[in-house]
């Protein structure tokens, strides 16, 4: 019998937790699903991630009202994912803020994008007529991004630290705190998506460069906050190792002249020990391979997935 389809049968909802990292800093997690956060300045709050619909954001949003009255003066959004920025107006903030590729790849894909997540994890999106449209941001950036909270907050610094999860990701450091708001540039215990990613850049440079800030405390995408250094250290290598298994595996499948349909076992046979029982490892693993196979054809630019070519890349590897 067929698996279903990606997380269309994940229909049990998560427990969530809402911890404060430091005074004003603010993360809610959820068992594996997409983690988001806040952060407090003087009189203003910097919102880091949306969810999948103004319906899930409040469902945040009500929380976080109980630590802060204060408005949400910026969003900042990591990528473009949908479930990650489709719950976007219920912020109400003055300013968005992206990667200036996120606002390519929104323009070129999202719409497709929103279709493909919907399919995928349907859970996710409560009410989803409540979604007024595509997410656009009003300010974007290419390298570093400063927002000075307050006299005594420090700064957030906006960063990007390569191509990743996506083209376009950026993290939230604060270096006061020491913390780090990595996107999905690093999960804890939660496996990675790579459908639209880099992973050559992902696995050397950029997570080098998300090492590089020191953090003694880790927000990852998905999974819980990862406390102190040797905990961060070890969330980033988790995240590393599971890139170059996949590399490796489908590499040598790629290299040796197999079919596509050998290096996704080969693949899952090499990281499900380690990875398997981790949150949308399954929903991940056919859009992962099939993504790792095109770069290694030589597509750097990665293909837009739809709904109808999630179907047929899950109908040729997971059944
Ligand atoms: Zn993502």
């Amino acid at each position: 019998m067929n698996k279903p389809f990606a997380s269309s049968e994940d229909l049990a909802t998560k427990a969530e937790t809402l911890e404060t990292l430091a005074d004003g800093v603010h993360a809610l997690t959820a068992e594996g699903d997409p983690n988001v956060g806040a952060i407090e300045g003087d009189d203003f709050v910097v919102a880091f991630e949306a969810r999948a619909t103004p319906t899930a954001a409040r469902d945040w949003l009500r929380q976080l009202r109980e630590l802060t009255d204060k408005p949400v003066r910026y969003l900042v959004l990591s990528h473009y994912h949908a479930v990650r920025v489709l719950g976007a107006s219920a912020f109400d903030a003055d300013v968005t803020i992206t990667h200036e590729q996120t606002r390519r790849l929104i323009a070129e894909r999202g719409q497709a994008d929103w279709d493909s997540e919907f399919a995928r994890m349907p859970r996710l999106f409560a009410e989803p007529d409540s979604i007024p449209g595509l997410t656009w941001p009003d300010v974007t950036f290419t390298d570093r991004l400063s927002i000075h909270l307050g006299a005594d907050r420090g700064r957030l610094e906006l960063a990007y630290c390569g191509r990743g999860h996506t083209a376009g990701d950026i993290v939230a450091w604060l270096p006061e705190q020491r913390i780090l708001f990595a996107g999905d540039l690093v999960e804890a215990e939660a496996a990675l998506y790579t459908g639209d990613a880099f992973h050559t850049d992902w696995s050397t440079g950029t997570l080098d460069a998300v090492a590089g800030f020191g953090a003694e405390a880790l927000v990852g995408g998905r999974g819980p906050v990862v406390h102190g250094r040797a905990n961060v250290d070890a969330a980033i290598t988790q995240s590393r190792s599971f890139l170059t298994v996949l590399l490796d595996t489908v590499g040598e499948v790629h290299n040796g002249g197999g079919a596509l349909r050998d290096a996704f076992r080969a693949a899952h046979d090499a990281l499900a020990p380690t990875y398997g029982a981790w949150p949308i490892f399954e929903h991940c693993l056919p859009f992962n391979v099939q993504r790792v196979w095109d770069e290694l054809d030589g597509l750097d630019w990665p293909r837009i997935w739809t709904a109808e070519r999630d179907r047929e890349v899950w109908d040729s590897l997971q059944s």
